[in-house]
């Protein structure tokens, strides 16, 4: 090599490494914010906090057990340890609400330009999260290596923090109901799984997501599986023989079945073969909101024969409302239909939707309650121990 062609490369090479280093200082940042940018944008507040209510409000609101059986919030990679000020819950902000127990659901496959009425699988917008998140390869083209990870993220909470617990067992749910009355900031996990897609159309990997933690199986999410359909499906059918299996399994190992999403057929077909209480974790009702994602008076009273709950979720389209109130008028349809002990709270929090408030906005649903006649009893049952009484019954039949 001549001198000149030496000093000519060196120089080049020297830019070439400017230039490398500019990339990786750019993809860093990128990797960094995006997924802030995207959490933001997905999950906001209507209504930003504080959110102050009477004294005698915060005294009814600090004493009750409360239990919520809906929120994605392991989709963001927000780190759940942390307050943050985007998005609707962390651990910090679940204790300012006196939170006790928090169903965490897993979401593992959306597709895109989302319609309330009808959607084919074809498409896939998690895997943008994924890549954004950097999520481990594995994840880019496994669903079920997707409800894995999330779920890892919430027993390293567990791990990491000694507030937190991640409920198993009625023994977990025991102690941690005992241990609780002498340490109020204690909180606690279920996992949930949001649509059987997760299992690949494999019966076994009910057993593999039962063995990650999972205890609460949502047959459906926007789209027709392998398992049966969806109410936002091409066919919306009923089961499938594997999806019968998998009731039969999930019911054996004694998870709780979640019945949002599911397709009307499927609603009856696994409400006949339950025989245990089962749940629809998130919804509204079409009693006060009348749309394509609403429960129907008869689907309600066929999810309280199981002994289980209607979940009110909080969002716009599910109460078609913007506050506590909406969202109180939908608890007080469908206690006046089946009886107070089968409503509960099902907010989908961080479910990329607009939330009325995040999770520190609970005790306006205590005032709203109040307001709307509701009697302390039935203010314990609707904000916790309805869904407490469903999960013992379900995990305490284990055999
Ligand atoms: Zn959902």
């Amino acid at each position: 090599m001549s001198k000149r062609k030496w000093r000519l490369s060196k120089k080049n090479s020297r830019w070439l490494f400017i230039a490398a280093i500019g990339i990786a200082i750019v993809l860093s940042l990128v990797f960094a914010k995006l997924p802030v940018i995207v959490d933001k944008r997905f999950n906001p507040v209507i209504h930003p906090p504080p959110y102050p209510v009477a004294p005698s409000v915060t005294q009814v609101h600090n004493n009750l057990l409360i239990a919520d059986l809906h929120a994605d919030s392991l989709l963001w990679g927000r780190d759940l340890s942390q307050r943050h000020q985007r998005g609707h819950v962390d651990l910090p902000r679940l204790q300012e609400a006196n939170v006790a127990i928090q169903v965490f659901t897993v979401v593992t496959k959306v597709p895109s330009n989302l319609k309330l009425e009808q959607n084919n699988p074809n498409s896939d917008d998690i895997i943008k999260l994924a890549l954004v998140q950097r999520w481990p390869m594995a994840t880019w083209n496994s669903l079920l290596a997707r409800a894995l990870y999330q779920a890892e993220q919430l027993q390293q909470l567990a791990r990491s923090h000694n507030q937190f617990r991640l409920l198993k067992t009625q023994a977990d749910l025991q102690t941690f109901m005992e241990d609780r009355q002498q340490q109020p900031q204690l909180t606690a996990g279920i996992l949930g799984l949001e649509g059987a897609h997760a299992l690949t159309g494999r019966l076994e990997n009910v057993e593999r997501l039962y063995e990650a933690g999972f205890r609460m199986l949502g047959l459906a999410h926007f789209f027709d599986t392998e398992v049966g359909g969806s109410a936002h499906g091409m066919e919306q059918g009923g089961l499938t023989d594997l999806g019968r299996q998998v009731v039969l399994k999930a019911q054996n190992l004694h998870m709780l079945l979640d019945l949002a999403h599911s397709s009307a057929t499927v609603i009856d077909e696994v409400v006949a073969l339950s025989t245990q209480p089962v749940v629809v974790s998130h919804t509204g009702v079409k009693g006060t909101c009348d749309n394509a994602r609403n429960l129907s008076d008869q689907q309600i009273q066929a999810i309280a024969r199981t002994g289980g709950v209607i979940s009110i979720g909080f969002w716009p389209t599910a109460v078609c409302g913007e506050n506590a109130t909406a969202i109180v008028r939908a608890i007080r349809y469908v206690a006046d239909l089946v009886g107070v002990e089968h409503v509960s709270l099902g907010s989908d929090f961080d479910g990329a939707v607009s939330a009325p408030f995040d999770v520190t906005g609970l005790p306006l649903i205590t005032a709203a309650l109040q307001e709307d006649g509701f009697s302390s009893e039935a203010i314990s049952q609707i904000m916790g121990l309805n869904t407490l009484r469903v999960l013992e019954t379900v995990f305490s039949s284990r055999a």
